[in-house]
């Protein structure tokens, strides 16, 4: 689906501007080294107006990826979170994707980074739908493992979402859609399981879910959320290294994030997962967290910010 931003009103450092007035420096470290910082957040659209999931933990992930580079921010997530409101309100959406990225201006040429280097931040929001597709949630995506692997901790810093940390999951996804799959799914540099292009991976074997732990992938707050939503089933989830041997042998999996929210597997590198379709404990999962980003159960409100006060 081709989208324009025009009339859009962008949140950009403190102020509501038109899309085509958040300008960007074209020497902003940024664009040309991948010294950003960002953030997917999702408002859904409940009885009461639109309800940010989860705004205080991704804006304080934010802050932490800043602090991966040394770096800070003019605002706080209680700041940011407003500003999001704001992005919601003027844009009068009732359900939308929001875009926080926090970047570089053009003070600094080659690679140095000052010691406390001062990120600007712009917030977009726009509606995104199905990210892998309208049926992605109800049939389950195909998925292949990926010749590219996620860097770890050796070589990144796997636990901030940092925009250059992002090329290779743009090379992931497009190997696996030019080869008929829906996503790619990341090994790490040891050949365990990592995760998505841009979700976290969770299998059921024998009525217990499994996730890789924390060392080589983003931790979600989506799969932090199922993992709390598990609990409250009294379903166990187990992290642990996963292989392909997990993948090939699980009865169930499926991918977390903001974008894909809960989106089950139907096939993991040309084989079958499961009956080749969603099975219970994905479908029930999907149904809960519906539910809760929804505003239909009270046991999770915590979890959502009213953007109507
Ligand atoms: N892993 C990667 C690489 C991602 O880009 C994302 C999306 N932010 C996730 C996992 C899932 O994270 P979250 O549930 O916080 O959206």
């Amino acid at each position: 689906m081709s989208q324009t931003f025009e009339g859009n009103m962008v949140w950009h450092e403190g102020k509501m501007v038109p899309y085509e007035k958040a300008a960007v420096p074209l020497m902003s470290h940024t664009l040309h080294y991948g010294t950003g910082a960002f953030e997917g957040i999702r408002a859904y659209k409940t009885k009461n107006g639109p309800a940010i999931f989860r705004a205080q933990e991704h804006f304080e992930r934010l802050v932490d990826s800043v602090k991966a580079f040394g770096g800070t921010l003019n605002f706080s997530p209680e700041q940011m979170i407003q500003g999001a409101i704001e992005v919601i309100r003027a844009n009068r959406f009732e359900e939308c994707y929001l875009r926080p990225i926090a970047y570089l201006d053009d003070s600094n040429r080659g690679l140095k980074l000052p010691p406390a280097p001062k990120f600007l931040i712009s917030m977009v929001a726009w509606n995104w739908g199905k990210y892998l597709g309208d049926d992605a949630q109800k049939l389950g995506i195909r998925v292949k493992t990926s010749s590219f692997r996620r860097a770890d901790v050796s070589s990144s810093l796997p636990a901030a979402k940092i925009t250059g940390a992002y090329l290779t999951s743009v090379l992931a996804r497009k190997e696996a859609n030019d080869n008929g799959a829906d996503e790619g799914l990341l090994l790490d540099a040891h050949g365990h399981v990592a995760e998505g292009s841009g979700e976290n991976l969770f299998a059921v074997k024998n009525g217990k879910l499994f996730t890789p732990h924390t060392m080589s992938i983003l931790p979600g707050i989506t799969r932090q959320s199922v993992v709390e939503m598990c609990q409250s089933l009294g379903l166990s989830v187990e992290e642990k290294n996963m292989t392909r041997n997990d993948l090939y042998l699980a009865d169930e999996l499926f991918f977390t994030g903001t974008a894909v929210e809960v989106t089950p597997i139907r096939e993991v590198d040309g084989r079958p997962v499961g009956k080749s379709a969603p099975g219970p404990i994905s479908k029930k999962l999907g149904e809960l967290f519906f539910s809760i980003v929804e505003g239909r159960n009270d046991n999770f409100r915590k979890w959502l910010t009213l953007v109507q006060g």
